[in-house]
């Protein structure tokens, strides 16, 4: 460290006077202490994280609890729920078929009533029982080699009369075969629910079409499904809601479709363990267009 003074004879400079100190000991003790702060600030701040990560997992021990018993509970409800109403559902068709002519007009509007609110909750129970079920741990899948030409022939004629009762017209485009590594009861349930949506959606006099096709992209083949529609159409602000449980846009309209605001978390699921992906795109008033794209390719490497 070092000062200088200039030193004056009268009003002549007489010379400079610098005086100076060796302080290279207190700088190379400031740096040290300097980098041993930034090594102990590092080391606690370490500390800091795990302590609050083991802190926060050991604090998240009953929520996670409470949590996975709710879910069974959901899955265990769903499941005893299952076998009354389909008593119930078949108890309602003895009833009609026995006594049915006998019935007043009114009576007969109630047992109709009965049938779909039954039907209804039937489905909503399945549904919720699916969901429950994907929530656990480990869902079950069963990856199997198929073709899913024969499937979506079976859909498009299982769907076939909803369609023509709605005088919509249905369509579908697909190669000749379409060998796929999946679940095969899950992607045939995604199918119908994206099918059954479109039809639901569209009013009378529309169209639905159902395109699969395979593309070969940079790392995976690919496998495409389409299903478009003339129908209603979603606002952007209810496109990224729609595959949340529960959400219907319009519920009276749903509702009316024995809708359960289900489907299409399910499908958003089913296309999710499948390492796909699914979007929509959509014009109110105009139709939709849902898109799945899922890494089930024709060679065994790519399978799930
Ligand atoms: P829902 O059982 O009510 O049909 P979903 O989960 O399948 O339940 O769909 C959620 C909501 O998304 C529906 O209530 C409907 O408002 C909207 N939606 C789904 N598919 C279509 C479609 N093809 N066209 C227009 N709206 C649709």
């Amino acid at each position: 460290m070092i000062t200088g003074q200039r030193i004056y004879h009268g009003n002549e400079l007489a010379g400079t006077l610098y005086t100076g100190r060796e302080i290279s000991y207190t700088y190379e003790l400031i740096k040290r202490l300097l980098t041993i702060l930034i090594v102990l600030g590092i080391l606690f701040l370490g500390v800091a994280v795990l302590l609050s990560y083991f802190m926060s997992k050991r604090a998240m021990i009953p929520i996670r609890q409470s949590f996975q018993r709710q879910k069974e509970f959901v899955a265990d409800a769903s499941h005893e729920l299952r076998t009354p109403l389909s008593i119930l559902n078949s108890s309602l068709d003895v009833f009609e078929m026995e006594d049915g002519e006998h019935l007043s007009d009114f009576s007969k509007t109630v047992l109709v009533n009965m049938k779909d609110e039954v039907k209804r909750m039937a489905k909503m129970v399945s549904d919720l029982l699916t969901l429950a079920r994907s929530e656990t741990d480990r869902p079950a899948l069963t990856v199997e080699r198929f073709d899913l030409v024969p499937t979506i022939e079976q859909l498009v004629s299982s769907t076939g009369p909803l369609a023509q009762s709605k005088n919509i017209s249905l369509h579908h485009h697909m190669p000749s075969i379409l060998i796929v590594y999946g679940d095969h009861e899950r992607i045939k349930q995604l199918l119908y629910i994206l099918v059954d949506n479109a039809i639901k959606y569209t009013p009378p006099g529309g169209e639905v079409h159902l395109t699969v096709s395979v593309e070969a992209r940079e790392k995976q083949t690919m496998i495409l499904i389409k299903v478009r529609d003339t129908g209603v159409g979603i606002a952007p602000e209810d496109a990224e809601r729609i595959f949340d449980r529960f959400y219907r846009v319009e519920k009276n309209r749903s509702r009316k479709m024995g809708g359960t605001g289900l489907g299409l978390a399910i499908a958003k699921w089913i296309v999710e363990i499948h390492q796909g992906n699914i979007h929509v795109s959509s014009v109110p008033g105009q139709g939709s267009t849902f898109t799945v794209a899922l890494p089930i390719s024709t060679s065994k490497s790519a399978a799930i």
